[in-house]
């Protein structure tokens, strides 16, 4: 190996060894960020669940591959769907991962399993029967990487030390979502409000069948199939100054600006800010709905305190840490974020269409037995049973029927459903 010191000698400007491993020594202990957790909640129908998992780990038994898990899960008619998503969407997602992945592959194989583990989820408690629904608001924080995957209108904002505050999931509301309502009346939908005698409307938009206000959502077996399970997932990464998370039930957001509920806890600590969100929301609204917020801080490990004041060399960093590679729909978003400079954006996507999501595969899909595996319910495809998720598709710009990732026969119902080519065999009236 090559010392430092020769290096040196011959590349003046090169940066010595000994600098550059002490440099990469501060890096690697500034790597892992104190986790700080809230959580509060006044329940009126007893319809929101949560899920707060710190102890999860990329390769089981390496505590270093540590990452937490904060979810939302709000259900409607009935909790039977918000009860089976919070026990059992973290395994889809898990599954969907291949085993021996490093931090780096893992995180970036995160959007597309997030998006399998959503769909499988809603499969399978849709093959029980029963009709109620639910959002889910499934956040992972990997050290300083955040991937937030949603359906629903259970926000995520981050709130960053400057006072800058984003947010991290779209409100999937046919009310207040235009390109939802596009795509729902695309799909054979209709949206209106409810009627009532006389012919007066009222309420907010709502889609029909079902009569549902939200576009996208877990469960909802008896509304029409163009309501997707299919999340909206956006993944950044926080600078060293690090943020705070709120992930709360639409009972915060009908009282509260994102504005406001990062400006009403600021300088509190994770529990208290958690309590403070929820005791403003109610004097602003009075309890009207199940009121759920988890408060997460993500802070720098020497750090005490979540609500020190910024350095004022932030503003130097302008542009610097802030690196786009999404699309050009991240536009809003982005202004906002590129306006406080600290944080970078890895991802973001919120299409509907399930291919899209599931992008195109050469090697993987393979599972340990060398048969294919569905890419949405990981079961293993016989060699003539698979069908691409290209295959068909209008959408599909793959001139490559025969390329992964594949589906089975059961998801590949599911997708032609979604997209409204088909009506899907299971229905309640
Ligand atoms: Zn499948």
């Amino acid at each position: 190996m090559a010392s430092g010191e020769g290096r040196q000698h011959h590349h003046r400007d090169l940066v010595p060894l000994a600098a550059l491993l002490k440099r990469e020594m501060k890096s690697e202990k500034m790597e892992k960020p104190n986790v700080r957790i809230g959580q509060a909640a006044q329940s009126k129908k007893g319809e929101d669940y949560f899920l707060i998992k710190t102890d999860c780990q990329r390769v089981p038994g390496n505590s270093s591959t540590s990452f937490s898990v904060f979810a939302i899960y709000d259900g409607h008619n009935g909790n039977a769907a918000a009860i089976f998503t919070k026990e059992n969407l973290l395994n889809h997602v898990l599954c969907a991962l291949h085993r021996g992945l490093g931090r780096e592959e893992w995180l970036q194989a995160l959007p597309r399993a997030l998006v399998a583990g959503f769909v499988k989820t809603d499969k399978e408690f849709q093959s029980r029967g029963e009709t109620s629904g639910t959002t889910a608001t499934f956040v992972i924080v990997d050290r300083w990487t955040v991937t937030v995957a949603s359906v629903g209108d259970s926000r995520c904002i981050l709130d960053t030390q400057g006072g800058a505050v984003t947010t991290l999931t779209v409100d999937h509301r046919l009310e207040e979502n235009i390109e939802e309502r596009e795509r729902v009346t695309a799909s054979g939908g209709e949206v209106g409000r409810l009627s009532i005698v006389g012919g007066a409307e009222i309420g907010p938009l709502r889609c029909w069948p079902g009569g549902l206000c939200l576009s996208r959502s877990i469960g909802d077996m008896d509304v029409g199939e163009f309501i997707v399970p299919i999340p909206y997932v956006k993944q950044v990464k926080l600078s060293k100054a690090g943020g705070r998370l709120i992930i709360a039930s639409d009972g915060i957001w009908d009282a509260l600006s994102s504005e406001m509920a990062a400006k009403s806890c600021r300088g509190l600590p994770a529990q208290l800010a958690a309590m403070q969100v929820v005791k403003e929301a109610l004097r602003t609204r009075g309890l009207k709905d199940d009121t759920t917020c988890i408060v997460v801080d993500i802070i720098p490990p020497d750090n005490e305190l979540p609500s020190t004041p910024p350095p004022r060399k932030r503003n130097k960093l302008i542009d610097f840490f802030f690196r786009k590679k999404s699309r050009d729909s991240a536009g809003k978003l982005s202004k906002k974020l590129s306006a406080i400079n600290i944080v970078e954006e890895l991802f973001e996507e919120g299409s509907a269409m399930l291919a899209e999501r599931l992008g195109n595969d050469d090697n993987t899909g393979q599972s340990t037995s060398g048969l294919f595996v569905c890419a949405v319910c990981q079961v293993d495809l016989a060699p003539s049973e698979g069908i691409s998720v290209h295959a068909g598709s209008i959408f599909s710009t793959s001139s490559k029927p025969w390329q992964g990732p594949f589906l089975c026969s059961d998801c590949r119902d599911k997708k032609d459903a979604m997209e409204g080519k088909r009506p899907s065999g299971v229905k309640v009236s």
